[in-house]
């Protein structure tokens, strides 16, 4: 049994109401094994259907050049929301690809948690993939005599890098509880926050504390800013995802950097990593503009200092 809901019948849906004959359907790798019935369907139906195999990190990184080199005429975006609204350059579908999954056992794993912590009121937050369980952790919260509070305006749904559904409720609660696999939201929202922060982890059927991570990552971000102080030359990384390039900011750092005495050479790069950025040997520290998370999580693999857009105002406090 596929574990996501892919929403099928909405897909072909849409796609018959649109009058689509060619669909580029593109997902993240841990979701591109389950796309198998969706292409059978599509092309029953007469739409022929290409799959991206390229990755996929968030709804800020749609194929359009993919789909426009491919002459698609939609875009069938699996697994994340939609990250800007309207203006697409090619009709996208966005499906959320929910999780079907039997979470009691965690929800109540978790309410035990907190109530050993003294946790009284805890905020809680996950993404679209999960929020269909949050009513289920509401549950075994209110009957061990925990208050929750969830974000009205985003109904606690948060990015990597959209994180106000906590900062929001942030004062009125004790600890976060994110729902939801990994550490890449969670410790986004530990950054963010300065309250505790647990995972409650349906791939792995745990809930673990992020306090250790957060000060690692803490630890890893000061020593880059304070590393980056001592550069001369600077490559700033214009990131060309769709929702991710940000060419002012870019420009100003370089101006900003510039006035500093600093060198700064403007760089484009679609997926950053230090494999594409080792080459730079002329620079001595990055600045990503765009996702402000690859900095942060990929830290370890990093040759030199690597900074996000906010590191780099502490860093031009510092020069
Ligand atoms: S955290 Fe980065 S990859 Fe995720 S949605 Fe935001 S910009 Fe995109």
């Amino acid at each position: 049994m596929v574990p996501y809901d892919l929403d099928l019948e909405r897909v072909v849906e849409l796609v018959n109401a649109r009058g689509a004959k060619r669909v580029l359907i593109q997902a993240p790798d841990g979701l591109k094994q389950y796309v198998k019935d969706l292409c059978e369907n599509l092309n029953e139906r007469g739409a022929m259907a290409i799959v991206s195999g390229d990755p996929c990190f968030g709804g800020c990184d749609l194929a359009y050049s993919e789909a426009s080199f491919i002459g698609a005429d939609l875009l069938v975006h699996i697994g994340h929301q939609e990250f800007q609204h309207g203006g697409d350059k090619i009709p996208t579908i966005y499906i959320p690809a929910g999780h079907k999954a039997d979470l009691e056992k965690l929800a109540v794993m978790t309410a035990d948690l907190l109530k050993k912590k003294g946790v009284k009121r805890v905020g809680l937050v996950t993404t679209v993939q999960h929020r269909d369980y949050l009513k289920i952790f509401g549950k075994a919260l209110a009957e061990s005599g925990i208050e929750q509070r969830i974000d009205e305006e985003s109904g606690g749904i948060i990015l990597g890098c959209r994180l106000s559904a906590a900062k929001r409720i942030e004062g009125d609660v004790d600890a976060f509880v994110f729902l939801g696999g990994g550490d890449f939201h969670g410790l986004g929202v530990a950054l963010a926050v300065e309250k505790d922060v647990y995972v409650a982890d349906p791939y792995r059927d745990e809930v673990r504390d992020l306090a250790k991570l957060k000060k690692k990552v803490l630890a890893k971000r000061w020593w880059g800013i304070m590393e980056a102080t001592k550069a001369k030359s600077f490559g700033i990384i214009m990131v060309t995802k769709t929702g991710q390039f940000a060419e002012e900011p870019a420009l100003q750092l370089k101006r900003d950097l510039e006035g500093h005495g600093k060198r700064a050479y403007l760089i484009a790069m679609d997926e950053v990593n230090w494999e594409r950025m080792a080459p730079f040997t002329f620079v001595e520290a990055f600045i990503i503009t765009g996702c402000p998370r690859i900095s942060l999580d990929n830290q370890e693999s990093f040759g030199k200092p690597v900074l996000n857009e906010e590191d780099a105002e502490e860093l031009l406090k510092r020069v």
